[in-house]
């Protein structure tokens, strides 16, 4: 144990973390905690690992080494659908919405009763269902927008949807990929609105570039470099951190 991990709860643990590609160690004995309520933000030039982080995190890739402690529970012995379960959700760089199908039932679908024996669009709209729908989307700026097929949204309101088919089964712990990406400066202000709010009830893990985008969330920034945290704490302490500023300049 290290001294930042002891007499303390974190939402989530992650000690001695590594997993090699083919000798190549893209995640290096990594170390990070996050607290309950926290927008991490992991930053870090191309190839240092942050996707692979998050990949490693929500199971979709196994670690060589380390530990993943999620509320107490080991996750890198779980399966993905099991880590979703345990209360992990995981946006991915490109959406994946079913652009066929409205706001609403792109929400609908996500909504976690109706993943069961009788698949995802048999269930009744029941007031429940029909109630978070709503709730979720007027949290993600689309509740003038349900009965549009998702097809016809704007690149950034896909984001949004796709955020919102994640909060509807309500995850303790969130983790976004550059969700920014392609969104205007209005969205992007948007999107800092919406995850300060979601984490009054929960963690956030974002990884991200834009450094505007960064102050308006973080409450504290990771720097990753060759799978390793170069520098940790505030924005401010890590923006005038020489080894950061060497590694940025250097690419
Ligand atoms: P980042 O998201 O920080 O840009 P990645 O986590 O995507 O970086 O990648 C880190 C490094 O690991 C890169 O060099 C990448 O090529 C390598 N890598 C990622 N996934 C795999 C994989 N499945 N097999 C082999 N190499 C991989
Ligand atoms: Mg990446």
């Amino acid at each position: 144990m290290t001294a930042t991990s002891m007499g303390k709860d974190f939402v989530l643990s992650v000690e001695g973390l590594t997993v090699s590609f083919d000798g190549f160690k893209a995640v290096n004995d990594l170390s990070f905690y996050v607290d309950e309520n926290e927008i991490r933000v992991i930053i870090g030039p191309n190839g240092a690992g942050k996707t692979t982080v998050l990949d490693l995190i929500c199971g979709r890739t196994r670690a060589t080494e380390g530990s993943i402690k999620f509320r107490g529970k080991e996750l890198t012995k779980l399966k993905e659908h099991q880590i979703v379960h345990a209360g992990v959700g995981r946006k991915f760089q490109n959406p994946s919405i079913y652009e066929d199908l409205t706001v609403f039932e792109n929400l609908e679908i996500s909504f976690p009763r109706g993943r069961n024996v009788f698949g995802a669009l048999m269930f009744k709209r029941d007031k429940e269902v029909i109630d978070k729908v709503h709730e979720i989307a007027e949290l993600i700026f689309l509740k003038d927008d349900l009965n549009k097929q998702a097809a016809l949204l704007s690149h950034g309101q896909k984001q949004w949807l796709e955020i919102g088919m994640l909060l509807i089964q309500d995850p303790e712990l969130l983790m976004l990929d550059e969700p920014v990406a392609g969104m205007s400066v209005a969205e992007r202000k948007l999107t800092a609105e919406l995850l300060n709010k979601i984490t009054k009830d929960r963690s956030v893990i974002v990884i991200e570039h834009d450094m505007q985008f960064v102050a308006d969330i973080a409450n504290r920034v990771t720097v990753l470099h060759q799978g390793k945290v170069l520098s940790e704490g505030s924005m401010d302490k890590v923006q005038n951190d020489p080894k950061v500023k060497e590694v940025y300049l250097g690419h």
